[in-house]
């Protein structure tokens, strides 16, 4: 406004001295001049700031004479309005990074408990997808009336555990609600499938222990007291041999159960670690020994080591999986049967174990099977031969833990091989030999 006044004044001024030197006429008009040049230069600013308006996020015309007074705060105020904006924007992402990255699942809900936002784990948990899911009510997305009856409470001091899809698909999810904001809910939801499995896979793993101690320990007492009961003759010397021959066997069968169980334990416990270069031809000779002597010359050995072969691990773990597919070739291969035994390199620069024997073969359907814990074909005749049941379970459990794999061909009837194949990378160099 002062600088209209000033440029008014100033015109005024200068009619006033060309109306004193040529007249009054004179000075009038230069005046209208003035006042009239002020009209025009202040409609052309008008125009200028009319067009500035309509993209109001570029800087403002520069100099737009009277103009810039109002134009400076309105364009300072403008800017830091949206610096602010970008701060908030920025601060607002992170805070939706931040939940995307969580590792649970997490659900906004409305006062109504309606999906307001959910991250990707939770998508992934409940099969939502937010576009079409948003506004839905959480009780149409998750039709299970266990989660019906704990989203109603007022409150929720503990989490909900949810079994959630059919075959092959199954999950189980823990859920927890908690309200925040004003009347909002957080839904965080968990996979808590794996831990599940191995809580059950442990549940039964100390069922199937206990009962396997349950049976040689019933018989084992059931004939202390049956001892005990007799006169001291009642019984020949043979019987008394036999009786205590069968209890033998039994303590022997426990005997052999926790020896397996520890070394299942140690396995589990025991961190992984490379090793050294392990002798494996000295470990085979001496499972072959053990092998022999419960074969009792019933079977014919056939065998070829490399001496040379070596491969860095953990030598007791290596002689216990060595040991256990010698001495299953002979349990499970009858009289005059053969056994082939191989350590050599194959043609991958890895190196091969296998025991090769003519036995009595394993049915297709089952060989899957046989690594699994306590899994056994034919129970009778494992108990009878003191199989544990958990033989292939370490030697399948050792072979991984050399990064290497239990292979296991098979014929009912014929015969089996049984091999675990290191790979090249756990080969000793032969310099090293
Ligand atoms: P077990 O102590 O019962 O032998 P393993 O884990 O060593 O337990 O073996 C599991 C099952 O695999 C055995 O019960 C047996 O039925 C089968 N099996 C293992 N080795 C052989 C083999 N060489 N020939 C035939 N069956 C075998």
């Amino acid at each position: 406004m002062s600088k209209t006044l000033v440029s008014i004044a100033i015109w005024a001024l200068g009619g006033w001295l060309l109306g004193t030197w040529l007249g009054a006429a004179a000075g009038w008009a230069l005046f209208a001049l003035g006042l009239l040049m002020m009209i025009l230069v202040s409609g052309l600013q008008l125009s200028r700031i009319a067009h500035w308006v309509r993209d109001i996020d570029a800087p403002p015309p520069p100099s737009v004479g009277p103009w810039d007074e109002v134009l400076a705060p309105i364009y300072r105020k403008l800017k830091q309005n949206r610096l602010d904006l970008q701060d908030r924007t920025r601060s607002f992402q992170r805070a939706l990074m931040a939940a995307e990255a969580l590792p649970d699942g997490a659900l906004t809900l409305t006062p109504d408990k309606s999906l307001l936002w959910c991250n990707q784990t939770a998508a992934r948990h409940l099969g939502l997808d937010l576009e079409r899911d948003r506004g839905h009510s959480i009780f149409n997305i998750l039709r299970a009336p266990e989660f019906t009856r704990y989203a109603d409470q007022d409150a929720w001091d503990r989490s909900l555990t949810l079994h959630l899809g059919g075959e092959g698909h199954a999950r189980t999810l823990s859920l927890h609600l908690a309200p925040y904001g004003v009347g909002q809910f957080l839904l965080v939801s968990r996979d808590i499938t794996q831990i599940e499995r191995l809580e059950n896979t442990r549940k039964d793993f100390v069922a199937n222990v206990s009962h396997e101690m349950r049976t040689p320990l019933t018989v084992l007492s059931g004939f202390v007291e049956t001892l005990q009961d007799l006169p001291d003759d009642a019984l020949t010397d043979e019987q008394r041999r036999h009786y205590l021959d069968l209890m033998a066997q039994q303590a022997h069968n426990m005997q052999a159960l926790v020896a397996d169980l520890l070394t299942l334990s140690s396995l589990e416990s025991t961190p992984n670690r490379e090793g050294g270069p392990v002798p494996v031809t000295a470990l085979v000779r001496t499972a072959l020994t053990q092998a022999q002597a419960l074969s009792g010359g019933r079977h014919t050995f056939d065998v070829s080591l490399d001496e040379n072969l070596r491969i860095r691990g953990q030598d007791t773990e290596l002689a216990s999986a060595v040991g256990n597919l010698l001495t299953n070739a002979v349990r499970y291969t009858p009289a005059n049967g053969a056994i082939t035994v191989r350590w050599e390199s194959t043609a991958d620069g890895g190196a091969a174990y296998r025991v090769r024997d003519t036995g009595i073969g394993i049915d297709p359907d089952d060989i899957p099977r046989l690594t699994e814990r306590f899994f056994r074909v034919d129970r009778g005749r494992s108990r009878a031969t003191g199989g544990t049941g958990l033989g292939l379970a370490i030697a399948k459990h050792v072979a991984m833990r050399h990064d290497a794999r239990l292979d296991i061909q098979s014929t009912p009837g014929k015969g089996s091989v049984f091999s675990i194949l290191f790979p090249a990378a756990r080969v000793c160099p032969s310099t090293d030999a």
